[in-house]
Parts: C-alpha cells; sequence; structure tokens
C-alpha cells in the first residue's frame, strides 16, 4: 500500500462560482527530481518527511500525479501590470487544495512552473530552475525575518528544458500561502462578474481571512479596512529591512497581507530610495522609496472593487474608501516610525525622532553605506563599522543618538538588546544568492545553496559563522539587475 505523507485536502475555493476557476490537472513532466525540501516546513503542515521524499510524493510535486483529496485548479484574476489592466489568471499554476494543519490551519498548496491553462497568453507555462530556487530562497529569507510570506516547500527540476532569451532547466515550486486570493482576483470580479459573484468572494475572504470582521456593521468596510491595516503592516516590515519586491502589480499583491510572487525581488546593499533591480522595471515604478505610494494605489483599486459593497450611494462609498485610503497612510507612518526607532534602540516616541532617523538615511544615501550592516554596526556599538566615521555630519549624527539614547529610563545594554531583536545581521545578499543559483543550475552542486539556507534561517544570531555572509559585493547595487521569473 502506497504510504500517504499526511495530506489532509479541503478544497474551499472551488465551491466558488466557476467564473472564478478552471479545473484542470497540471501537465505531467517526464524525468522529475527533487532538488530541494522544506522539512521542518512539511512538518508543520502535518506531512511526514521520509513520505515527502519517496517516488510517489516526487509525483505530486512533479504535477504527475494530483493528491488523494486534491482538486487541481487554475485560478483566475485581471489586474494592473505597471499600471495597464490586463485579464489575466494563473498561467502556469495549478492550485491543487487547501491543506487542513494539525495546528487547525488552512493554507493552499500550489504548484507554480506546472504547464499552460487557460490563462496562459503568450508562454508555455513552465518555470526556470534558477527562478523557482531563487523564490525557494527569497521566501524562506522573509520567513526567518519574521515578515508575512509564502513559503516554499520543495522544488522539483523536471528534466525537461524550454526556450527564453537562452535555453532553460525546467522546474516546479510547490508553495504554501495562506491563500492566493490576490487584489487582482477582486478586480476580476469586479470587471467580469457579477455582484453576486463578487459579493461571493469578498464573503468567502473574509470567513477565511478575517472571521472576527464578519460581525461588523459594515462586514465589507471590515474587510477593506482589515486589508489595509495588513498591507500598512507588510509595506512598513519590507522598508524597515530594506525589500524590494520589484513588481507590485495588483496580481501580486495578497489579500492576506503575506509578500507574494517573488520575482525579480532583492535587499537593498547600498541605501538608496530610489534602488531598482527589474530589469523590467525601466521607470523605476517599483523603486525601493515608492513602493509605501504603490501599495496604497493597489489598495484603491482594491478598494474601488468593493463599492457596489460597501455603500448604496456610490459618492458616499467613494469618501469612505477616500478616508480608508488615508488611514493607510498614518498606519503606515506609524508601524514604519515604530520600528526604525526600535532599529535605532528608542523605546518611547519624542519629537525629534523621526528626524534623527531621516538624518541617518541621508547620511547612509550620501555616502552610500551598507542599509544592513550601518544597522548592524549600530547594534554592535562599532561606530567605525559604519565607515562613515570620519565623516564630522556623521559624528555630530552619532552625538546626538547617543544624546538620545541616555536620556531614556532603559539602559544603553537595554537598548542593544532591543536593536539585536529588530536588525539583522544577515539578508540574502544577491551576490550570494546568485553564487548559490549559479552552483545548483550550473553546476548541479546544492551544497551553497543549503548553507546559504542555514545562515539565513538565523537572521539575527549576530554569530560569527555568518561574518562570511555579510560583505556586501563589490559591484554596485544599480549593477546588480535581477531577471523575471519567466
Ligand atoms: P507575473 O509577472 O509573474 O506576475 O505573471 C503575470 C501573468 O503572466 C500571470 O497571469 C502569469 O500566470 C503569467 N505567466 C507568467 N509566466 C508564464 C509562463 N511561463 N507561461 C504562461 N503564463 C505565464
Ligand atoms: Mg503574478
Ligand atoms: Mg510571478
Amino acid at each position: 500500500a502506497k504510504k500517504d505523507a499526511g495530506w489532509n485536502f479541503d478544497n474551499s475555493y472551488s465551491r466558488l462560482p466557476h467564473f472564478f476557476y478552471t479545473k484542470m490537472n497540471p501537465t505531467p513532466v517526464s524525468a522529475p527530481k527533487l532538488v530541494i525540501l522544506n522539512a521542518p516546513l512539511g512538518a508543520t503542515l502535518g506531512l511526514d518527511e521520509g513520505a515527502l521524499r519517496s517516488r510517489d510524493s516526487l509525483a505530486i510535486f512533479a504535477g504527475n500525479q494530483v493528491p488523494d483529496g486534491g482538486l487541481s485548479i487554475a485560478q483566475a484574476y485581471a489586474g494592473h501590470q505597471f499600471g495597464q489592466f490586463n485579464r489575466l489568471g494563473d498561467g502556469r499554476a495549478h492550485l491543487l487544495g487547501e491543506q487542513l494543519t494539525p495546528q487547525g490551519e488552512r493554507v493552499d498548496i500550489q504548484l507554480k512552473g506546472s504547464g499552460k491553462t487557460p490563462y496562459s497568453r503568450y508562454l508555455d507555462g513552465r518555470a526556470g530552475l534558477g527562478p523557482m530556487l531563487r523564490e525557494y530562497i527569497i521566501s524562506e529569507a522573509m520567513f526567518a525575518l519574521g515578515i508575512p510570506t509564502t513559503r516554499s516547500l520543495a522544488v522539483v527540476s523536471t528534466g525537461e528544458t524550454f526556450l527564453r532569451e537562452t535555453e532553460q532547466s525546467g522546474a516546479i515550486l510547490t508553495r504554501v500561502a495562506a491563500s492566493h486570493i490576490r487584489f487582482a482576483t477582486f478586480q476580476y470580479a469586479s470587471e467580469f462578474g457579477t455582484v453576486d459573484e463578487l459579493r461571493a468572494l469578498a464573503d468567502y475572504t473574509l470567513a477565511r481571512h478575517f472571521p472576527e470582521a464578519m460581525g461588523a456593521e459594515n462586514r465589507y468596510l471590515a474587510l477593506l479596512q482589515e486589508v489595509i491595516k495588513r498591507q500598512a503592516q507588510l509595506i512598513a516590515e519590507w522598508q524597515l529591512v530594506g525589500f524590494v519586491h520589484g513588481v507590485m502589480n495588483t496580481d501580486n499583491i495578497a489579500v492576506s497581507g503575506e509578500t507574494i510572487d517573488y520575482g525579480p525581488c532583492a535587499f537593498l546593499d547600498v541605501y538608496d530610495s530610489g534602488t531598482v533591480f527589474s530589469s523590467r522595471d525601466t521607470e523605476g515604478r517599483y523603486a525601493y522609496g515608492k513602493q509605501p505610494d504603490i501599495a496604497a494605489w493597489n489598495l484603491s483599486r482594491f478598494a474601488e472593487t468593493l463599492l457596489p459593497l460597501l455603500h448604496e450611494d456610490a459618492k458616499q462609498g467613494a469618501q469612505v474608501i477616500a478616508d480608508a485610503i488615508a488611514h493607510f497612510f498614518e498606519r503606515y507612518h506609524t508601524n514604519w516610525l515604530t520600528g526604525m526607532r526600535f532599529k535605532l534602540g528608542i523605546w518611547k516616541e519624542e519629537d525629534g525622532d523621526e528626524s534623527l532617523i531621516q538624518e541617518l538615511l541621508h547620511l547612509m544615501q550620501t555616502y552610500r553605506a551598507d542599509y544592513t550592516n550601518t544597522f548592524r554596526a549600530l547594534t554592535l556599538d562599532k561606530p567605525e563599522e559604519t565607515f562613515m566615521n570620519d565623516k564630522s555630519d556623521f559624528r555630530q549624527w552619532y552625538e546626538r543618538w547617543q544624546a538620545r539614547l541616555s536620556n531614556q529610563h532603559e539602559t544603553k545594554a537595554d537598548s542593544h538588546q532591543l536593536m539585536r531583536k529588530h536588525n539583522p545581521a544577515i539578508i540574502p545578499r544577491n551576490h550570494r544568492v546568485e553564487e548559490a543559483l549559479t552552483s545548483a543550475v550550473i553546476h548541479e552542486d546544492y551544497t551553497v545553496m543549503e548553507r546559504l539556507l542555514e545562515v539565513i534561517s538565523n537572521p539575527f544570531a549576530y554569530s560569527p559563522e555568518q561574518v562570511d555572509y555579510i560583505s556586501p559585493a563589490d559591484v554596485t547595487a544599480c549593477a546588480y539587475r535581477t531577471f523575471c521569473g519567466t
């Protein structure tokens, strides 16, 4: 008898109107091979590691076999890509179902790179090994940093190649997510569906992600407010660690508030608010410093979809939305300011804190200081490691900061403890990620990637073994380009 890994599926999304998805299986592949498995994540999902490494599980991760209880679908959506509205959908992904975990959670299990669907427009539904491993690494780094994110259970190579600019090795990522309901799912319902279909999606989302909001007087307003709250939290966390998503199209924003769709994303090395990594983002629409404004723009598109549910009177509905978006900026700013204070060891807010923070960012931008390492140096009380110690304006800032730290109830040691919790020593540095991918994809050597995964899984450890991983690349930030995962 075959030993099931412990799959415990429900398929609630498939009980939405058919309008929202297409039932179909992944396209089988010829020679799949498991190249990386996230056994600890599997365990939290109630899945047995031995069984996950078996041939039966390989067939599931490859899309060759739908697991018992699963029901494979591709989801429909439509949204703004670089400001342009397009009809979209899972063009290379299949949702196998929702795993009900031993902790009573419900998470999507999705294959990415699993073949064509009715929503693939120009391409073949496949994904490259490099980009899928990249998503695996960065999403696991985000998780370790404590930032809401989809996760990666496994990557299989398919044994097949396909052509893009160059020939690519195919791969399939098994992604675990709170859900795959995107802002663009709501835009699809709003643009192409009936009000009943829109309401079905909104009620489904409320029940799945915001059950406490279902009793609100206007539950659709409560839905909007909760989504805003989570975006305000998420984007603040991105800014605080220097994460640049790269493609904040409305199809790449999850209603759950998780980071999703890791394409040409990367972490800042040199601090520069204009940093763009994506080769596709020629206008800098999704630059680091623009992420909060873009989040608000995306939230406005999301909010507009709810208009028919929010208010009978469209004009009053529009006012409700405007107020909610204004609230996003307030919330975002409070989250950001609190996070920055903690990064500088400041316990309680005082006038002048924001200017202290802004001045440091300005110094970092002026002297092209490494974002993560500057905070690391301050955390370790080694100002010389900021490489700005010979600059008089930095010295003035430093004295002002020291005075601010002395002027609080908590001891300096307490403040440095606080800083340790909020300043990661380790981020997945671009050159380290590239090195791991090259080893894996070109030389089929996964040891470099495994070592990197180990180091980034403990970003706040400040341990001596990590020191090799803190140095920035020799190349300047603007020379680094990431390519989208197609
Ligand atoms: P993305 O830029 O990754 O957010 O993808 C935008 C849209 O293009 C989504 O609807 C994807 O499903 C689709 N897409 C991306 N890559 C492929 C591919 N290799 N084959 C078919 N569709 C794709
Ligand atoms: Mg997308
Ligand atoms: Mg993508």
